[in-house]
This record gives structure tokens, sequence and C-alpha cells, in this order.
């Protein structure tokens, strides 16, 4: 799995959040505990833990939701947010912009620098740029091998002579070589006897080559020990951008992106599998969407909405059929009909329902009820639930207070009461008769 549990713990909150009856301070509470117990599981460092728990809780808290967005779906869309903002917001990507390209690849032995390269080559020739790589890692005999299999597959050309100790006469003779290129990658060694001697030799190659860009290659099992490497790499070097590898299965994951989001050094790309394939442009706004399953929570939030229209419609069609049909319950049907689609639609699920309403419901233009719903909005609650109160006098007064003649009012009221009358006898029958209304 992704990052370890990480993904599955959060993607379990989310969905409690979701089937949560009330959203309120203690559910809230809640659930930051559950996002603070499975990050921290993941490495990520204490501080920045309860940087974004107060972040989050203090905004679901006091931020009112915009319009048209529940409490509860406004409150996943902070956590979203604010786990963004912690892995630095923007995908970065490369922009290949000059020619050639130079990539300087850095990383210590065994971060899984030499399998990075491959991917990325695999990466550069189906977006339609053709790299050639160079290797100057003289320190390390298998490296040139390891490369030329890894190089030969893909015919990407290889430059390199395992025979040649001196790495910086390897870069100069690698330029050379591949000055027509649109990108060249230059892998360095990832060990020397003495750490001084690997900064200085890393000094040197930069020197040499002039990098478009360093990208620093970080092992992501080391979890928050990352931010670390990134700055000593930084503070030595020119360390442009990093790709973290091994996030796939490893519980650590998470603790090493964030300490590098935290350096301000941008991750460009991730790996994420030994094969050649496993390996994506960083989009922080994807990998959230994915670790905390939002497709997933997208649909459930639709299911829930779905059920509250059917709450409503269960309601509303209870009292149609028991006679108690009010204008409250017209507007509710108005309601539904926006949601659920066109009327006969709606009055198709009801069993036992008569042709009659249909037809009559079909002849209801979205214009018509647009206008019921404005004049229905004159209404007082008492003239809702109690229709026969509508009279001439306040006929009057609700056709001057949402602007329509009185005529229009009347019109509503006939609609009324046939549409009343109809279903009373739907109801009548269902229940005196073959018992179709039971499957109501
Ligand atoms: P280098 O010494 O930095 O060049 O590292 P290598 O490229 O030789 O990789 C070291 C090990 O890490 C190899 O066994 C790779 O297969 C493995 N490795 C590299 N990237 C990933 C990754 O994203 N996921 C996993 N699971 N293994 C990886």
């Amino acid at each position: 799995a992704m990052l370890g549990n990480l993904g599955e713990n959060l993607t379990k909150t989310m969905k409690k959040l979701v089937g949560m009856s009330v959203i309120d301070k203690k559910t809230i509470k809640e659930v930051v505990k559950e996002i603070q117990r499975a990050l921290i599981q993941s490495d990520v460092n204490i501080a920045l833990v309860l940087d974004l728990s107060k972040k989050i809780e203090s905004r679901a808290l006091e931020e009112e939701p915009p319009k048209g967005i529940t409490p509860r779906e406004y409150v996943i869309t902070i956590i979203y947010e604010e786990m963004v903002n912690l892995l630095g917001g923007d995908a970065a990507g490369l922009d290949i912009d000059v020619k050639p390209y130079k990539i300087l690849f850095l990383g210590l032995q065994g971060s899984g620098k030499t399998t990075t390269i491959g991917k990325l080559c695999r990466y550069l020739q189906k977006k339609g740029f053709n790299p050639a790589v160079v290797c100057t890692d003289t320190w390390r005999p298998a490296a040139y091998e390891q490369l030329r299999q890894l190089t030969e597959e893909m015919q990407v050309p290889l430059y390199g002579d395992p025979d040649n100790k001196d790495a910086l006469d390897l870069a100069q003779k690698g330029l050379k070589e591949f000055k027509n290129r649109k990108v060249i990658i230059f892998d360095t060694a990832g060990r020397h006897k003495q750490e001084e001697d690997l900064i200085a030799e890393m000094d040197t190659l930069d020197d040499i080559i002039q990098p478009t860009e360093s990208i620093l290659v970080i092992d992501g099992t080391i979890g928050q020990q990352a931010g670390e490497q990134a700055k000593a790499f930084s503070q030595a070097t020119d360390v442009g951008s990093i790709i973290i590898t091994k996030l796939d299965g490893s519980a650590k994951g998470g603790g090493a992106m964030s300490a590098v989001a935290e350096t301000g050094a941008p991750i460009k790309f991730v790996g994420t599998g030994e094969r050649i394939d496993d390996f994506e442009l960083f989009d922080p706004e994807r990998f959230i969407s994915r670790l905390l399953g939002m497709g997933d929570i997208q649909s459930l939030i639709e299911k829930a909405e779905d059920n509250i229209d059917e709450d409503m419609a269960e309601k509303t069609m209870k009292n149609m059929m028991s006679g108690k049909f009010t204008l409250v319950d017209m507007k509710n049907q108005f309601e539904m009909m926006n949601s659920m689609g066109p009327m006969q639609q709606v009055l198709s699920m009801i069993p036992g329902l008569g042709n009659k309403v249909s037809k009559e419901a079909s002849k209801m233009t979205e214009d018509k009820i647009e206008g019921y719903k404005i004049i229905m909005s004159s209404m007082t609650q008492k003239e809702m639930e109690n229709p026969k109160l509508i009279k001439q006098s306040r006929i009057k007064r609700i056709a001057m207070g949402s602007g329509v003649e009185e005529a229009e009012v009347r019109d509503l009221l006939k609609y009324y009461n046939n549409t009343k009358k109809t279903m009373k006898g739907i109801g009548k029958r269902g229940r005196f008769g073959n018992g179709s209304m039971n499957r109501m």
C-alpha cells in the first residue's frame, strides 16, 4: 500500500466523517485526533502535526461554509486544503525550456538514484523528449553496468567509461558527446571515502556541468530525517528539487514528504515501486485526494444527500396519500423535482399512481414551477400549512408581495386543490384496495 497504512487510516477517518449524523465541536475534535494519530504513525513531525490540527480545528469551528456547501463537505474541504498545504501546494514538474537541459542527479548510495534515472528517462521519452545519460560515478564499480542495462532496454544513449576514474573528465566528455540532445542526465557518485570528498566532487561537477536543474534523490523510508538530508545537500550544493523514492509500502513516507516540503524544496516526482513505471509527477492535490480517498468520499456525500431527499420524499408522499397534503408538501414536491428530475419520473416511483397526476404534472413547465415557488415565498407559514385560510384579501396581499396578478395566485391554488384531490383518491384506493401502498 502507498505510504503503508496512512492512506487507509485517513480514508477510514474521512468515511467516518461522512457518516456522522452531526458535525459539531466534539466530532470535529474526534476526527482531528484520528488524523493526528495517522500522521504521527507515518513519522510526520509532531510540531507539524499540531500546527496542522490547530489549523483544521479552528477553521472548521469558525468558518461559515460557502453557500451550497454543507458543513460536512466544508470540513472535508478544509482537511483536504490543509493537507495539500502541508505538502507544499502546487505541482512543479519539469519545464524543459532550454537545450540541452542538463540535470544533475544527487543522492546517497541506496537512495534509489540509479533506478530513478531510468524512471525519469522513461517518463521523458513518453513526453517526447529523448534523454541521454552520462555516468560520472567512479566510486561504485557496478554503477556503469547498472546504468548500461537500464538505458539499453529503453534505447537511451549512455556515455561512461568504467576504466576512467576521473569524474570531472567523464562529465566534460559526456557534455561534448551529447551537446545536441534535448535532455542530458548526469549520474553522480552517492558515496566516497570521506563525506567531504563527496561534497567537493559535487561542487566541481556543478561548476563543470552548470546544470539547468539539480535533483536530489531521497529514500522515503527514512521518514522525517529526509528534511535534514535535504537541508545538508542544499547547503553543500545548489539543490533545485527533490525526488522521494520508495513511497510504496513505507510507513514513514508521509514524514519524509512533509519534512522535505517544510524545507521549501519542491518535490517534483515520487517513486512508488521497483518497476520502471512506478514513478509519477508529484501533484500535492492529486496525491492528497488519493490519500484521503476523495473519489469514494464524493460518492458517499452524494449518497448521503440522496438519503436526505428520500426522507423528504417519503414524508411528502405519506402526507399526500393520507389527504394531509398542504402547500408545504407541494413546495417540497417542487424541490424534489429539482433534485430528482422531471415530475413524471418522480411520480412513476409511487406505486399505484394513475396517469391523471402525471399528465397534469407534465403540463407543469419549469417556468411555471418557478413562478409558483415565488408566489409561495410570499405566503406565511400558517397559510402554507392551512391553505384554506387563503381567501380574497390574502390572495391580494400574496399577489402584491410576489409581484404577480391575482389570477396567478388563484391558478396556483387550483393546481394545489386538484393535486390534493387526486392524491386523496389514490391514497384511499391504496389503503382500501389491493394494498399496493404497503410498498411505500
Ligand atoms: P542507488 O544506489 O541510489 O543508485 O540506488 P538504486 O537505484 O540501486 O536502488 C536501490 C534499491 O532501491 C534497489 O533495490 C531499487 O530497486 C530500490 N528502489 C528504488 N526506487 C524504489 C521505489 O520507488 N520503491 C521500491 N520499493 N524500491 C525502490
